[in-house]
């Protein structure tokens, strides 16, 4: 029988040992924290989002997409619904993001540990790797005080996303030690921090805007929800699917700027027509008080004026509501981040998952060079790529 000893009990180290011990293997999982899947419980709000109805290579980042949705598809977002179905966890669905029905993320830990102990997984907690040795056809895992010995190993130790839940990016270090490229990880899906603009006035303020981003005043990308003003600059899912590809031009030194349109469906001079009509028929006289009774809440509705005006202090402009460009300078780090761009590359991995010239070593989740865009994508990845993991190590 195999001995396979999984570092780190993420979704995708559990999915990983699941599936290698459904398959014969014995496996032990070596976990950081005293219990596994703990960052599980921080998802989609506590509700965790595990996957998308609708599954498109377009979701991902990643250096390779044929191969990642190779990946993907040998256990994808059907079958994922239909194993947590056959474990008791039924799915709910939003506009296709599926959770479990309780909406309650230890419904997903839950079945995933009980399943992997039930399989005669043994999950070591509170075990923190220290170092990964090759000797001869075993490996020797290295934690404080005592050295396993296995026959094969999964690297699932995450990224360096959301540090507090375990995942501090030793899992790169580990392979760094063992000569394998990575591509350099940067925060993603993570708050975006803008140069001083008029909209930091408005701080606070949530409003629904469609957002344009400009790498080289080039589109490379749109998106459109629930935008957070803050006082660092802007946050919210449509400002993180745009996040990884703005960062990683941030970090190869490109000009990054992101263009809010408040009211995309409605046009400025619709705006305008609006608060001449109601100062005449309202006899309204603060056009700030108009802005806010027809569109904006207050904070923002003085923002875009500059001041609170009355109809004799306005120019007759309609405020810019539309194509307001922030430029962006920064993230807010790994510290805020829900995902890691970057890592292990598929040109240092066999199909397998296994790191190509070191037989015996995989690798899984959030340490490969994948990040989706929100909507259940990372999680899709880590649920999928455990599985190939786990079915390679046999
Ligand atoms: C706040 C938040 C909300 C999110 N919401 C969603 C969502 O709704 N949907 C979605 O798809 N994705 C979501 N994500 C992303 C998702 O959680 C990750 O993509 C996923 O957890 C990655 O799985 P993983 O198993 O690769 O890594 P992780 O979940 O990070 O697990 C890695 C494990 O390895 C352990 N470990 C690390 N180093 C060592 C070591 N040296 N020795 C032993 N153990 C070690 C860690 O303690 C950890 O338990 C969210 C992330 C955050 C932070």
């Amino acid at each position: 029988m195999k001995e396979i000893i999984v570092i780190g009990g993420g979704p995708a180290g559990l999915m990983a040992s699941i599936t290698a011990a459904e398959g014969g293997g014995r496996v032990m999982i070596l976990e950081k924290n005293s219990e596994a899947g703990r960052k599980i419980l921080s998802t989609g709000n506590g509700r965790c989002n595990f996957t998308n109805r609708h599954m498109d290579a377009c979701c991902y980042n990643t250096d390779d997409r044929k191969r990642m949705m190779a990946v993907i598809d040998a256990f994808g977002n059907e079958a994922l619904i239909d194993f947590f179905r056959d474990l008791g966890v039924m799915t709910t669905e939003r506009d296709g993001w599926c959770y479990p029905a309780s909406l309650s993320a230890e419904s997903i830990q839950l079945a995933l540990i009980s399943r992997a102990e039930r399989l005669g997984v043994k999950i070591k907690g509170g075990k923190t790797v220290r170092a990964i040795r090759k000797k001869t056809n075993r490996f020797l895992v290295d934690t404080d005080g005592y050295s396993y010995e296995s026959d094969a190993v999964i690297l699932s130790t995450g990224g360096l996303a959301a540090p507090g839940s375990g995942s501090s990016g030793d899992g790169f270090s580990f392979l760094s030690e063992l000569g394998v490229g990575l591509i350099d990880p940067s925060p993603a899906l993570v708050p975006l921090v803008t140069e001083d603009s008029f909209l930091k006035k408005a701080s606070g303020v949530r409003v629904d805007a469609g957002l344009t981003l400009l790498i080289e005043g080039k589109e490379a990308g749109s998106s459109y929800g629930n935008l957070q003003i803050t006082d660092f600059g802007i946050s919210g899912i449509p400002v993180f699917q745009l996040s990884s590809k703005a960062v990683r031009a941030l970090d190869q030194g490109k000009d990054v700027e992101i263009a809010v349109d408040l009211l995309p469906e409605i046009d400025e001079s619709a705006i305008y027509e609006y608060m001449q009509m109601a100062a005449e028929s309202l006899k309204e006289t603060d056009m700030t008080w108009l802005l806010v009774s027809g569109f904006f809440p207050r904070k923002l509705a003085k923002a875009l004026m500059g001041k609170s005006m009355t109809i004799g202090e306005w120019d007759g402009r309609p405020p810019r509501t539309r194509g307001i460009v922030l430029r962006i300078k920064g993230s807010k780090g790994f510290g805020s981040a829900q995902t890691t761009s970057g890592g292990v590359p598929f040109s240092e991995l066999s199909c397998d998952l296994s790191i190509k010239g070191i037989p015996g070593l995989f690798v899984c989740g959030e340490i490969v060079d994948v990040d989706g865009i929100c909507g259940g994508y990372n999680l899709q990845w880590a649920f999928s790529s455990g599985h190939a993991a786990g079915k390679g190590v046999l």
